[in-house]
């Protein structure tokens, strides 16, 4: 992203000024977005976008970690399609590693601990082993005693072995520098070049201290290298990429450090109320311990608050206080901002900074997409869109001749009852159920089918958005979008009227 380029004024800026100083803030059903002169069609934008600093996105989606939207599933599914899933934090810290775990190693072109065998066994108890435990693949790294990797097997050594009651050690091969890639900052990239020249399946990867990290597979860094997994949103070592929410509570150490373990590409601090001592604290603590690790913070609503995070070392901001379907934040506390003035004074607080904004809540229609990134917004980040798809935590039940399941606020009694993550979020200690005040509610929600879909929907709504503001990008979508503001007669006319009966489209349906 040029930073430079941000800082640069946007046409909007009137527009939100002229706002302010009437002490008006506006939320999605205020505004539309003025179309101007356009060449760019729709199936030619690009949607590539920032989480944090060093997080990229191929499309500007983020599901929220909420117990009934986020775990390992949508988080797969959020990867593949270009996004990026944040597990939630109402489990333990081992639970939470090992859900992340799960995403990391779901395509396993790189694999950390990795099966191996010893030097000493025998060929075909390693056969038989193999056949017991259903792997497969052949390839194997060799261990001495000591747990030193001292070769590796692969299936050709296998296939030429004539007598399996030969050791390990006859079959193999030794030359393991030869065979590896030694360094600390690796990808896919050169590893691919290395397997080419070896022609070994596996490619054992140590540090220049000569630490075993662990193997790529020929396979999996075939389909990277060739583009099989271009939509997809990968890492530097192939892997899918996966965020992790952590509170301000007592496991916070044990919990980060668990998931740096399992090679955690962002952490979310996850608070009702980011802009606060315990909030800036934890996001310290984050960045001096685990500075290669980028972290975003929230939530927040006002200009000043971001300012203060990014000063304090934000990598990524979330924003929203009480836009969100569930919540009840702003009827219960009195308190928060409309989410588009939200994420436009938030995003022209931090402007040029390079810290990219998450609009988080409020999402309905593919349309408030367009809005929030033309206001400002790096990414948006869902709950209800994607509760209820197959995905989503949480089983399917019937009521009233409808399939649903259920969706609920982590300020919710229900959530509040069952973990007490939620209770921290919302600063809410070992208190009774009954002296538990909610922010949020629980609901049912209709079963829309696979993820994709649904998402597929938005990005159509999105790229058509783009296409009528001539904007290739994003970026361009925010430096050319002006804005209208409408009055409940045009929020009236926006939505299908007049008529008695209204089929549900795929991308509308009156909720
Ligand atoms: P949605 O996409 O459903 O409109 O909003 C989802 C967002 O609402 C979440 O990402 C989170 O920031 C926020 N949220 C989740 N649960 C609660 C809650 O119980 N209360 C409040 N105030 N916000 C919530």
């Amino acid at each position: 992203m040029d930073e430079n380029k941000q800082k640069t004024n946007r046409k909007c800026d009137s527009f939100f000024k002229k706002m302010t100083r009437q002490g008006i803030a506006l939320s999605y059903g205020d505004v539309r977005l003025k179309t101007t002169y356009s060449e760019v069609l729709p199936k030619e934008t690009n949607l590539v976008s920032k989480f944090s600093r060093n997080i990229s996105l191929n499309i500007p989606i983020v599901s929220s970690p909420m117990d009934t939207v986020t775990e390992t599933r949508m988080a797969i599914a959020m990867a593949f399609l270009g996004g990026i899933g944040i597990i939630h934090k109402s489990l333990t810290p081992q639970e939470q590693a090992s859900y992340v775990g799960s995403v990391k190693h779901y395509l396993n072109a790189f694999i950390a601990k990795p099966v191996c065998v010893k030097e000493s066994d025998l060929v075909e108890s390693v056969l038989k082993m193999r056949l017991k435990k259903g792997y497969d693949f052949f390839s194997f790294p060799v261990i001495d005693n000591s747990g030193k990797v001292v070769g590796i097997v692969t299936r050709n050594d296998f296939d030429f072995c004539f007598d399996s009651s030969v050791k390990i050690s006859e079959i193999m091969s030794k030359e393991i520098e030869q065979f590896s890639l030694i360094g600390d900052d690796i990808d896919v990239n050169t590893a691919c070049q290395r397997m080419l020249e070896n022609r070994k399946k596996i490619l054992p990867v140590f540090s220049k201290s000569g630490t075993f990290h662990g193997i790529f597979t020929l396979a999996d860094v075939k389909r990277i290298v060739k583009g099989d997994f271009k939509d997809y949103n990968l890492d530097a070592l192939g892997n899918l990429r996966v965020g992790a929410a952590v509170g301000v509570g007592s496991d916070l150490e044990e919990r980060l450090e668990l998931l740096s373990r399992k090679n955690i590409d962002v952490i979310v601090i996850d608070s009702a109320h980011g802009d606060s001592r315990a909030v800036i604290d934890v996001l310290k603590y984050c960045k001096a311990n685990y500075p290669m690790i980028d972290v975003v913070v929230g939530n927040i609503s006002e200009g000043a608050s971001a300012k203060r995070l990014v000063d304090a070392g934000a990598d990524g901001l979330r924003i929203g206080q009480g836009p969100g379907s569930i919540c009840t934040t702003r009827i219960i506390a009195g308190v928060g901002c409309p989410q588009v003035s939200a994420i436009y004074e938030c995003a022209l607080a931090v402007r040029g900074s390079g810290v990219p904004i998450c609009g988080d809540g409020g999402i309905e229609y593919s349309g408030d997409v367009s809005i929030a990134l033309a206001a400002g917004a790096d990414n948006v980040m869902l709950g209800k869109v994607l509760a209820g798809t197959e995905e989503a935590p949480g089983i399917t039940f019937w009521e009233q001749g409808r399939q649903k399941k259920v969706y609920r606020g982590m300020g919710s009694l229900e959530a509040m009852i069952a973990s007490k993550a939620s209770r921290e979020r919302y600063l809410q200690g070992e208190n009774s159920p009954s002296k538990l005040v909610p922010e949020g509610i629980e609901s049912k929600v209709d079963y829309k089918g696979n993820v994709s879909d649904v998402i597929n929907q938005f990005l159509g709504g999105l790229r058509s958005g783009l296409g009528y503001l001539g904007a290739k990008d994003i970026l361009s979508l925010q430096e050319l979008a002006d804005f209208h503001m409408i009055t409940g007669a045009g929020l009236k006319e926006s939505h299908p009227h007049g008529l008695d009966y209204i089929q549900n489209a795929p991308n509308y349906s009156i909720s």
